[in-house]
């Protein structure tokens, strides 16, 4: 068996203060209302409370330290000789001399203890919501930008159809717990005070059932596959998250159902890019001739519209043209919607033919400075850089 300072999980030099807290984190843990009908931990609250009662005593704790458990023992039961605690009374008593006695009796303290919410657990009000869900839904780009209905199989549990979610055969195999007296409570006498606990037979519910329902087991609830149609409104982004209400798991004791959460993917496009917020950029590939005579395009907008955009002669690669109003809509159905970002790039011809070739070196012969200001003034500053002034 451990020694009593490592049941409290204490240095041997510990203070009287670093004892008691220890002893009642450990106490509040494995106290017997805590743990209904678990032998080990009535065992392990015992020996705790031996182990604090004499630890909390300084003379009783110097024997311990020097002759060890057996002559300590010896001092432990309040009558003197034998066991130690091997009575809950004593054990219990012990724990409420721990959290200072004294003060007020009845149920108050104990519930504060504990933090028990006022009628909360106890009483017929014992219902509890159901347990939340989260999936992952995949949409192609177009369905994000134009929304979409999507069906999605659930598998939830849902309140039992044939009981009505109350886990008994039949309305009278439901019975007053014998315990409480169906209050959901006990109250129980404990060396000078009196303490209200939650009923171990019934867990608070102040009922019990003879004969459980045959399709639930007594649960009240039952997996369920179940197909639910889920809106995705226009202009979702990716990673954003829809809430369906109550389409969680069923609650229990008359609480309210879970909900849904939808995390949303939305797989990348060929052609068009979503950046931050609403706007959706698209390169657009020019030949060399068409940026410099300038030319009309079509261009597929992500709503599905076609949209014309002209390109000016002596248009340079990466200059950024702005369609108004084609990129995402608001996802919120503000009626505002993102841009359409068109960016061209100019690509320079490959694979010249010999005439091609012919006709370029002719055009180049005849190009002057006025038709590349760019490189113009790059060559003036490199110029300026090397001619010593
Ligand atoms: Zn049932
Ligand atoms: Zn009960």
């Amino acid at each position: 068996m451990a020694n009593y300072y490592q049941l409290l999980g204490i240095s041997r030099n510990a203070t009287q203060d670093e004892i008691k807290k220890a002893y009642r984190q450990s106490a509040l843990k494995n106290h017997p209302d805590r743990n209904p009908g678990d032998p080990e931990a009535e065992k392990r609250f015992k020996l705790i409370s031996e182990a604090y009662e004499v630890l909390s005593d300084e003379q009783k704790r110097q024997l311990y330290d020097q002759y060890g458990e057996e002559a300590a023992r010896g001092f432990a039961g309040a009558g003197g000789g034998h066991t130690g605690f091997a009575s809950m009374e004593e054990a219990l008593r012990t724990f409420m001399g721990a959290f200072g006695g004294g003060g007020s009796g009845g149920g108050s303290m104990f519930d504060s203890i504990f933090g028990f919410e006022g009628g909360g657990e106890g009483g017929d009000s014992f219902a509890r919501q159901g347990a939340s869900k989260k999936m992952s839904l995949s949409l192609e780009f177009e369905e994000a930008i134009r929304g979409v209905e999507k069906e999605v199989l659930l598998s939830n549990y849902a309140t039992c159809s044939r009981c009505s979610g109350l886990g008994a055969a039949s309305a009278d195999k439901i019975l007053s717990c014998k315990r409480c007296r169906g209050s959901g409570q006990i109250h129980q006498t404990r060396g000078f005070f009196s303490v209200t606990a939650p009923c171990p037979e019934c867990h608070g519910r102040g009922k019990t059932i003879s004969e459980f329902c045959p399709e639930c087991s007594g649960q009240g609830r039952i997996k369920k596959k179940e197909k639910l149609s889920i809106r995705i409104p226009a202009g979702i982004a990716d990673g954003m998250r829809i809430r369906m209400s109550g389409h969680g798991d069923a609650g229990e004791g008359g609480g309210p159902p879970g909900d849904l959460y939808v995390h949303i993917q939305v797989k990348p496009h060929e052609f068009f890019q979503r950046g931050e917020g609403d706007d959706i950029s698209l390169e657009l590939p020019l030949s060399f001739s068409e940026a410099a005579l300038g030319c009309s395009k079509t261009v597929p907008s992500p709503r599905g519209r076609s949209c014309r955009l002209t390109i000016p002669e002596g248009t340079q690669t990466h200059k950024l043209f702005r369609i108004r109003g084609e990129g995402a809509p608001d996802v919120n159905g503000r009626g505002i919607s993102g841009d359409l970002l068109v960016r061209v790039i100019v690509e320079t011809p490959v694979h010249l033919t010999a005439k091609q070739k012919e006709l370029l070196e002719s055009f180049s012969s005849l190009e002057t400075d006025q038709n590349s200001p760019r490189k113009r003034s790059f060559l003036d500053k490199l110029k300026s850089l090397f001619s010593p002034s």
